[in-house]
């Protein structure tokens, strides 16, 4: 089962790909992720994506491409994946086509998490993120059980530099010019399902699965 997230930033596309992911025991593939923790190692690759995701810009498609392709290649991702953060932008879009085909393969499933502007604004200021486990909060709906603290390891849970404010109304101009097309790019590939991300997150996971075991 092969899953594309689509959705503006802070729509709940991880929130939901974790699930998916777990639900299904297939690898959750989040470019984001893949990013913070080269920034939070050090290496070149972290170093030249910092410059770009603090501005709330996307990382050029050569560096992003090359790591989204290696991950999938990787043995875990052999009877599927969910991806989160990727593509961003047409071009990323065909060169993952242009690989899934050339292995006769194919996307099964590009779910679009639909949530209006003004709710992401809210949802964003309220993440928390576990920069060590990659494991996400909001303040409001879905704390954790210590303030501050991650459940799942423990380590202390922060704002993203890039979930303030300033940076994200950037964010959700570069979604709307660069990432909305893949909407009618995956319709016209007749694998496109969309569901109300506005919903609480059991209900937005329940139309999901409903999607992906056929009832919808
Ligand atoms: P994305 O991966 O699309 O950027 P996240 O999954 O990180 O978004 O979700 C953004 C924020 O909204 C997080 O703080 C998350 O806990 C919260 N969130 C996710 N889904 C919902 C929901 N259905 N209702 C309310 N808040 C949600
Ligand atoms: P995310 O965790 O998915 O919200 O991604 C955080 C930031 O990482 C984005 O705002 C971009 O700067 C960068 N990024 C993640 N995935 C991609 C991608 N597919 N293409 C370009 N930039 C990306």
């Amino acid at each position: 089962m092969k899953i594309i997230m689509l959705g503006a930033p802070g729509a709940g596309k991880g929130t939901q790909a974790k699930m998916i992911a777990e639900k299904y025991g297939v690898p959750h593939v989040s470019t984001g992720d893949i990013f913070r923790a080269n920034i939070k190692d050090g290496t070149q690759l972290g170093m030249e994506a910092k410059k770009y995701m603090d501005q709330g810009l996307l990382v050029p498609d050569e560096l992003t491409v090359k790591i989204l392709l290696d991950r999938v290649a990787k043995e875990d991702c052999k009877r599927g994946y969910v991806l989160d953060g990727f593509p961003r932008t047409i071009p990323q879009a065909e060169v993952l086509d242009k690989a899934l085909t050339e292995l006769g393969d194919k996307i099964d499933y590009a779910i679009d998490v639909d949530v209006p502007d003004e709710n992401i604004v809210r949802r964003m200021g309220g993440r928390r993120a576990c920069l060590s486990c990659g494991a996400t909060y909001h303040i409001e709906h879905i704390p954790p059980k210590a303030e501050g603290i991650c459940d799942a390891c423990g380590k202390e849970l922060v704002l993203r530099d890039d979930d303030k404010p300033e940076t994200v109304q950037n964010r959700l101009s570069v979604y709307h010019e660069q990432t909305q097309p893949l909407i009618d790019f995956y319709g016209a590939k007749g694998v496109l399902k969309t569901v109300d991300g506005t919903k609480d997150m059991k209900d937005v996971f329940g139309a999901i699965v409903d999607i992906l075991e056929g009832a919808v």
